[in-house]
Formats: structure tokens, sequence, C-alpha cells
């Protein structure tokens, strides 16, 4: 067989292979900006899978500022922020996220895929430890895998399993080498699940070990806690019990891109190796321009989050009424557990045909048998949208209950 046969084949049986399994993934395209109410296909559709927590993302004010930015910066940032790419925006906003953080310095990534991948790779490599949450975000995992250091997964926000996981290897090595590293890392929210991190405790064990902590915020800054600072709330966690903090301004703050902060010399540190820093392109810096009008946003608009956790408290007190089964979440993110990948697909087209917007996520992304639909509860979302939502969805649910398996909005 020649090389490009192998390829097609290759091509062409993994995509059979998804369609068979019900993983086959398809986008669909929005005509209409981000929102609690979108457009696509030509229909309007009530949006519950969006990460733009507060509404943020299609704000006037902070379309106002990217258009500014644009108007002064240009689009392009032209280059790596190490050769003539970081300019006075970018430097304001890692300023100005630093002093939102509680940490001595931030560093700007185009997004937080990148952010993750750069920080872990860069502090870690062959002969140090990584212990990832099992259930931690891809782009975690993948800059474990690429630093080529020792790779654990402890259980489930389970504090007796990382104290196991890290134990094993102080038995297994009674002498550490005394210049390895130990990383410990977690979401803070996470993103399929909606728990939030055991912090206290990771911060705890990680510290009994020696180790150093890191956490990924990507959903919960913005969305809770005093000013939005989210998770790791900066007057309890320092930076001694968590070094490396990242968080993104792709969800709660409607922007993109997304930062690692810590302290000034770590920071440094990781102008120096961090790869994704070093060989890519800037954001641009309208984006970091239209960032820093997001933060103020963040910061000074609670009721934007008061809003959220009201809406969120009252999707869980509807849903509990019509008995639909919850998980414990008490973030945006509201999983509703089905299993099969194929009767979750069913629920979110059933969804769909009745107006609501709601994803199934199937694995890879999360563990086999546990296909579910993500709900995601935006500021910006008003109690009807709620109802509706769980009039339809346990609507659904109950004609999977009685394995009516065609699911049809008609009939
Ligand atoms: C979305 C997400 C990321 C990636 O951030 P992007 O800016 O979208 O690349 C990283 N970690 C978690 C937990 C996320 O949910």
């Amino acid at each position: 067989m020649t090389q490009s046969q192998i390829l097609r084949n290759r091509v062409k049986s993994t995509l059979a292979e998804r369609k068979a399994q019900r993983l086959y993934r398809a986008r669909k395209v929005l005509t209409s900006p981000q929102g609690s109410n979108v457009q696509v296909d030509g229909r309007q559709l009530i949006n519950f899978c969006s990460n733009d927590y507060l509404g943020l993302a299609n704000d006037p004010r902070v379309i106002q500022a990217l258009t500014q930015g644009a108007a002064r910066w240009g689009v392009g940032s032209g280059a790596s922020h190490l050769i003539c790419g970081h300019s006075s925006p970018h430097h304001q906003l890692e300023e100005a996220l630093a002093e939102f953080t509680g940490r001595e310095a931030a560093l700007l990534f185009s997004s937080g895929y990148s952010a993750n991948m750069a920080a872990i790779n860069g502090l870690v490599s062959i002969g140090d430890q990584v212990y990832q949450d099992r259930l931690n975000h891809a782009s975690l995992l993948d800059g474990g895998w690429i630093s080529r250091a020792d790779c654990h997964w402890f259980e489930h926000a389970d504090m007796a399993s990382l104290d196991e996981q890290l134990s094993v290897r102080q038995v297994a090595q009674p002498q550490p080498q005394s210049q390895a590293l130990s990383l410990v890392v977690s979401d803070g929210v996470f993103s399929m699940d909606g728990d939030v991190c055991p912090t206290q405790g990771l911060a705890d064990v990680a510290a009994n070990h020696g180790a150093v902590l890191m956490i990924d915020d990507a959903h919960g800054i913005g969305c809770t806690g005093n000013q939005g600072t989210g998770t790791i709330d900066p007057s309890r966690f320092s930076s001694a019990e968590v070094p490396i903090l990242m968080g993104t301004l792709g969800k709660a703050f409607g922007t993109a891109g997304a930062f690692i902060a810590g302290d000034a010399e770590l920071i440094d540190y990781l102008i120096q190796k961090a790869r994704n820093y070093i060989y890519s392109t800037a954001m641009p810096a309208a984006i970091a321009y239209a960032s820093l009008t997001s933060l103020e946003l963040v910061k000074h608009e609670a009721w934007r989050r008061e809003n959220l956790s009201e809406l969120i408290g009252y999707f869980r007190e509807c849903a509990a009424a019509a008995s639909i089964p919850l998980g414990d979440s008490n973030t945006a993110i509201q999983p509703i557990m089905i299993g099969k990948a194929e009767t979750a697909l069913l629920l979110s087209d059933y969804l769909s045909e009745l107006g609501l917007w709601v994803s199934a996520i199937r694995p890879p992304t999360v563990p086999q048998h546990t296909s579910r639909l993500r709900i995601t509860i935006t500021a910006s979302h008003t109690r009807k949208h709620i109802e509706q939502l769980v009039e339809v969805l346990a609507r659904g649910l109950q004609k999977l209950m009685n394995a009516d398996q065609r699911l049809s909005a008609h009939g």
C-alpha cells in the first residue's frame, strides 16, 4: 500500500468508526453573535452551551474597546512577544491581571490550551513528577505528556488518592533527588461536571509532600468570588499555596486568550522557557485592550455574578421539582448524566427541535458511558429561559424512560 492509501484508509476508517459509535462531531454555524439567544441554520435557539458566563462576549463596551483598540493598535501583533509583538495593552493587561489575582506577575497566552501546555512543559521535564486529577482538562494532560515527566492520575477530587500517589513515590524514592519537582495539577471548576476542586485539601496535601500546586481556573475566574477572582481567592490562597494559577479570557471575560499568574521570578522563568509563549505570535493588542475593559466589568458589575448565581439556584430548584437528576454542581456548568452517546444525542436533538441548544458531550471528552448533556447557565439568561429548559428537558427524559427511542418533538 502506498502512503497516500494508508492515509486515506486511516481517515476513512476513523470517520466511519466515529459515526458508527455515534461519536462523530459536526459543527453548527452561527449567524448571530454569542448570547443567550443565537441564530443557527436560520433558526433562533436559546443557547445553553456557551461559556460566555457573564454575557460579556457581545457587550457594547467590550466591542467598543476592541474597535478602539484596533484603530489605535491595528489588527495583527506582527510577531511573538519576545521579538516585537508585545505592545503596551499586553503589558497593561498583564499587570492588571496580576493585581486582580493577587500575584506579582502574569503572562498572556493566546489560548488557555496554550497556557497550560506551556506552563507544565516549561516547569517539569524528565525525572519530574506530575499528578493530575483524573478529570482534568485535555490541555493539562497534554502538557504533562509533552513534558516527558512521569505522569500520575489521582481519583477525581480525592485527597486520599492524591496523598497515596505522592506517598508511593516517596517510599519508592526515600531520598528524593533533591532537584526533582513534583507538580500537582487540578481544574478549579471541572469543565464537564461543574464541581469545584477541594482547594484547601489540594494545597495541604501538596504542602505535606513538598509538591507545588497548579490550578486551572478557566471556568471559575469571573464567575465567583469577591470581584470575580474565582476559585482561588487571593486573600486566602497566596502564591505560596498556589504558585501557578491559570485563568482564561475567552469564557467569563468574553474576549480571547489566557494567562498564567504567579511570582515575578516564576513568570520571568516562563518567559525564558514557555515554548508556546516564545514560538507563537502574540494575541492582537486590540484583544488585550478589550480585555482590560472586560476586566473592569468583571470586577465592578457584581450584579452579573449575582444574576448567574440566582439563575443557577433557580435551575436546580426547578429541575429538582421536575425530578430531573442533577449532579452536585453549584456552578454555571450543570450536567445531566445520560450514559450512552446515542441517547445523549437523541435528547440534544429533541431539545434543539424545541428551540433549546444544549450540547451532548461524549467520549473522548468525558469517560466511556458518561455521555451527558452539558447545560451552561449565563448571566444573560432569564428565569423564563430556565423554566422553558426544565419543562422540555423533563418531557424529553420522560420520553426516554418510556423507552420511546424515537424521541420526536412531534407527537
Ligand atoms: C476552556 C478550557 C481551557 C482552554 O482554554 P482556551 O482559552 O479555550 O484554549 C483550559 N482548561 C479548562 C479547564 C478549560 O475549560
